[in-house]
């Protein structure tokens, strides 16, 4: 008996795994390969030696609860209440699962938007749900007909990631507006917004649905200080959600794993005091911009990346395979690893795409561009 009988091991996994293997350089799963900010290790070197280790109360540590209401009020003009809706989570991976099956019960569908996070699925067949996966139009924008066409007496929720991994699209206010609109015509549905890039948004500043006041009401939020602080292995996240349903999440939260690493928590509240957001997604636009450069004689086609720290690419002037085995063939005899774009879709669609992390250092990424440009 298995609960996910079509579910493989993560891709992430799978490739990393791979570029360890053949010794190739690792632009595959996403994760920094340059250090921590110094000021991150000085704390974490202080604070180690005090009374930190013990569980922190169970919806998180109230000092970063309040510093992320803090910069939710800042950024997004919400002001959150620290005590009813706001959650820290094992990261967004956690958080997303228990949003997932605290909502969705046996037969409630859930739609999802292809190409899409790895996660997201799996977590709605534990629930018993049904996954329903629309595309995105060719240029990942959502289409609202398809979405409408989706919904039906079962849809219990609606996942939203901005912005977009693999394909480092954002959303726009008028995208907005029309999901308002729809969801005003279907009041059963809550949305799930997946933001954890929101700090990675290079063509325009991040719009959040934190700052969309109609949406507050029927929302949860997801987030992650991973990507943002490029601490990825220290999995710590957040869910913002209205008090109804954020009381509904913390009961299951509390038995899957009652609270969250103290350490980190204790370090990223302090930290939060230091850290420059903007200087994050600077650094992020530059090595994009680098990696865009790098590669603009290769035969690979560079799609747009408007946020996150993924370069998706097309190669259909270098090879016919599909993508996955051309992902292979680049670790195994070019030594670059990559994620194929197919496993983000329900039925593996292939157009010959691959998605590159541009998270790494600059020596990583020129050297990497030096073997891509070769093929
Ligand atoms: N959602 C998206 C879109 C992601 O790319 C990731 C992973 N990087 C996650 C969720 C999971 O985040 P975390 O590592 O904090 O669990
Ligand atoms: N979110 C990361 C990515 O898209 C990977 C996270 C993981 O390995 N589970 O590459």
């Amino acid at each position: 008996m298995s609960k996910l009988p079509n579910i493989p091991t993560s891709i992430f996994s799978v490739m990393s795994q791979l570029a360890n293997a053949h010794g190739a350089i690792n632009l595959s799963q996403g994760f920094p390969n340059f250090p921590v900010d110094e000021r991150l290790l000085q704390i974490s070197e202080r604070l180690l030696r005090e009374n930190v280790h013990q569980y922190t109360p169970m919806a998180g540590l109230p000092s970063l609860l309040e510093k992320i209401a803090a910069l939710t009020a800042k950024n997004y003009q919400r002001k959150v209440n620290t005590a009813s809706e706001l959650l820290i989570t094992a990261g967004a991976t956690q958080g997303i699962y228990t949003v997932i099956n605290t909502l969705v019960n046996q037969g409630d569908e859930v739609i999802i938007l292809d190409p899409s996070y790895d996660s997201y699925e799996p977590s709605v067949l534990v629930a018993g749900g049904k996954p329903v996966r629309i595309s995105l139009n060719d240029d990942y924008s959502p289409n609202f007909n398809r979405i409408e066409a989706g919904i039906t007496a079962k849809t219990k929720l609606i996942i939203l990631n901005n912005p977009h991994n693999p394909t480092g699209r954002i959303w726009t206010e008028s995208e907005f507006d029309a999901l308002e609109s729809l969801l005003d015509k279907h009041p059963q549905v809550v949305l799930l917004s997946d933001e954890v890039y929101e700090y990675i948004s290079f063509a325009h500043a991040h719009i959040s649905a934190n700052s969309r006041p109609k949406l507050i009401d029927k929302t949860i939020i997801a987030s992650s200080f991973g990507k943002s602080l490029h601490v990825t292995g220290w999995k710590v996240g957040y869910l913002i959600a209205p008090e109804k349903i954020m009381n509904e999440i913390k009961k299951v939260h509390q038995f899957l794993v009652f609270s969250v690493n103290s350490f980190s928590q204790h370090v990223i509240s302090e930290y939060l005091d230091v850290v420059d957001f903007a200087a994050v997604a600077n650094m992020y636009v530059r090595k994009r911009d680098l990696f865009q450069n790098l590669l603009k004689d290769s035969r690979f086609e560079l799609l747009p990346c408007e946020g996150t720290y993924f370069q998706v690419v097309n190669y259909k002037q270098i090879s016919t395979k599909n993508d996955m085995d051309f992902a292979k063939e680049l670790i195994t005899t070019h030594g670059v690893a990559s994620i194929p774009i197919s496993v983000f879709y329900k039925d593996a669609i292939d157009k010959q795409m691959l998605r590159f992390c541009f998270a790494k250092t600059d020596e990583t990424l020129i050297a990497a561009a030096e073997k891509l440009r070769k093929i």
